[in-house]
């Protein structure tokens, strides 16, 4: 085929489940390309000679390889290329921001739309578990050095796989009876369906990976504690659990639920009756799964509370497409002032408008709010859902260089934290931010624990992260 034919092809779009029968269960909502649909989306890469996918992809991933591998039906080599640089392809290509990633950057995007590497990638990784195939190479031989991880998110869990590949013996502790960090308890299930995260564990386990749930670093067990049983280095990825407050009157009341704290409690099992009237006030990922998961389990009359306006939503265009599309009106523009209540339970969320004012340099404007525009607004629950920090509960009286936002401040080459032989990555080092974020940082780690073990020079031949 050439170029030509190539740009005649039109994106293809992957099936999805009707608005309708997804609010009533937590299924996946988009499903995989068949066969036939991927290799004729992949006829559609130009197989650029200096790619711009692999340069908005977070972990520079061989995507033309991959893909020019796929259209000969060479799917399993399609997977090994992309595993190279990808420690959860599985993962990456159902909840990575591709717009903002790999086809932000696709040429074809210029003129048209980019090419659908996400569900290309899915499609490599789901030929794979449905032909019955090991999802990883064979592990090393162990070797006696011992590596703490601690939080089992995509941080932990690469830094894992990195370093078990390597012989290294890893035991990742995690607080919470649940596995995979924010995809475990904060991506809901009908994006990421569960069985692909514990796969992921399972072949952790296979490669030898010890997983200790129910352990929190700082209260159960210390970090000095992990030293004194012979861990020789430690990996920090413990994300940033802790909810970002609204700082209004009224939030300590019944009703009010904090984002990530809510999706939390559904994920670990515990059922929430929040009432018929939800609003959830953000414009990002996790205030679109709190509206959609509101949905699921039983409200019916839920809306986003955003200050600025759609088209600044932080969140996937796809997402807050799905979102409207299963009924969740988005309120923008508007901003809660004071939660009102009775008998200590919230009735009345008192909000006021907002307009755009002056605008950074990057073109995002600041919400201004307009005097007298105060109005109220009924709810049997709020869920503020604007931001996360970093819990400290790990650091037990080690004093960690912070950054003035509380995140870890690490060495932008090797990801040593300020104590030598604790390394960091993912949200606990640069906030909220993406899987694909969390991958790249955990395994510059790993190569830093590697070098370090082995007593070699921890920066020869690396270059600053990005
Ligand atoms: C609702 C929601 C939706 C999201 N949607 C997307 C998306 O679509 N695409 C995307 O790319 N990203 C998304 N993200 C962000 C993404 O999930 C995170 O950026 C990513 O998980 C960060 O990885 P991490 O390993 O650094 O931390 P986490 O995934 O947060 O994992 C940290 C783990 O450490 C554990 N831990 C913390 N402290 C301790 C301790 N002291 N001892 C033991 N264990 C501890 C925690 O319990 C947790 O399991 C979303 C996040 C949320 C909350």
């Amino acid at each position: 085929m050439d170029a030509k034919e190539r740009m005649a092809i039109p994106r293809q779009n992957p099936k999805e489940l009707a608005a309708a029968v997804r609010i009533k269960n937590f299924d996946e909502v988009v499903a995989g390309f068949d066969h036939a649909t991927a290799v004729y989306e992949a006829e559609r890469c130009l197989s650029c000679k200096k790619p711009k996918c692999r340069d908005g992809c977070p972990i520079h991933n061989d995507i033309p390889r991959f893909i020019k591998l796929l259209r000969e039906g060479k799917v399993e080599d399609a997977y090994w290329a992309d595993r190279e640089t990808n420690s959860l392809p599985a993962i990456c290509s159902r909840v990575c921001p591709h717009e903002f990633q790999c086809e932000g950057s696709c040429i074809r995007g210029k003129k048209g739309e980019p090419v659908s590497i996400g569900m290309l990638e899915r499609y490599i990784v789901d030929w794979m578990v449905s032909n019955g195939k090991n999802l990883l190479k064979a592990c090393a031989l162990p070797k006696d050095k011992k590596v703490a991880i601690i939080g089992s998110g995509p941080a932990g869990m690469t830094a894992a796989f990195y370093l078990a590949h390597e012989g290294y013996c890893c035991t990742i502790f995690e607080s919470l009876p649940v596995l995979g960090g924010m995809m475990g308890v904060g991506i809901p299930a009908y994006r990421l369906p569960r069985n692909i995260i514990n796969a992921e564990f399972e072949a952790l386990k296979n490669c030898g990976v010890e997983i200790v749930n129910n352990v929190t670093i700082g209260k159960d067990k210390t970090i000095s504690q992990l030293r004194v049983e012979g861990y020789d280095a430690i990996f920090m990825g413990i994300g940033a659990h802790a909810s970002r407050k609204l700082g209004v009157d009224g939030e300590d009341l019944a009703g009010v639920l904090h984002g990530i704290d809510y999706l939390r409690k559904i994920n670990v099992g515990e059922e929430i009756n929040l009432g018929r009237n939800v609003v959830v006030v953000g414009g990002g990922n996790v205030a679109i799964d709190c509206a959609r998961t509101a949905l699921r389990t039983g409200s019916d009359k839920v809306f986003i509370l955003y200050r600025r306006t759609k088209e600044e939503m932080p969140a996937s265009m796809a997402e807050v497409h799905h979102l409207e599309e299963e009924g969740v009106k988005i309120e923008m523009l508007a901003a809660p002032v004071k939660i009102h209540g009775e008998k200590g339970k919230l009735t009345r969320i008192e909000c006021i408008r907002m307009k755009l004012g002056e605008c950074d340099a990057s073109g995002r404007c600041r919400p201004v709010p307009i005097d007298g525009s105060n109005f109220m607004i009924e709810a049997d629950a709020i869920i503020p859902a604007i931001s996360q920090d970093v819990d400290h509960t790990a650091n037990d009286g080690i004093d960690f260089a912070m950054s003035r936002w509380g995140t870890y401040e690490i060495d932008p080459v090797t990801m040593q934290t300020s104590v030598e032989g604790i390394f960091a990555g993912g949200d606990a080092v640069l906030g909220p931010q993406t899987v694909a974020k969390a991958i790249y940082q955990a395994k510059e780690a790993a190569e830093s624990i590697k070098r370090y073990l082995e007593g070699q020079d921890l920066k020869e031949g690396r270059i600053p992260t990005e």
